[in-house]
């Protein structure tokens, strides 16, 4: 799976970031989450966001 952040909808709650087993979500300059190359496509984040801001590719 490839996931790529809604960046409309991302409200910077930083919770994704703590579920990904891989380290793979940051906070851009943004104040939005994005998803680095480690990201294995585990889809764990997909499932947590509250916002749905997370989405499969
Ligand atoms: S993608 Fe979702 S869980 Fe991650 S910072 Fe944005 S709103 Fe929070
Ligand atoms: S799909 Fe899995 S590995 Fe990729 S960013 Fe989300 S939690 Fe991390």
């Amino acid at each position: 799976m490839r996931v790529r952040v809604n960046k409309e909808k991302c409200r910077g709650c930083k919770i994704c970031i703590r579920v990904c087993p891989s380290r793979a979500i940051s906070i851009g300059d943004d104040g939005k989450a994005q998803i680095g190359s480690q990201c294995v496509g585990c889809g764990s984040c997909v499932d947590l966001c509250v916002m749905s801001a997370i989405e499969e590719e």
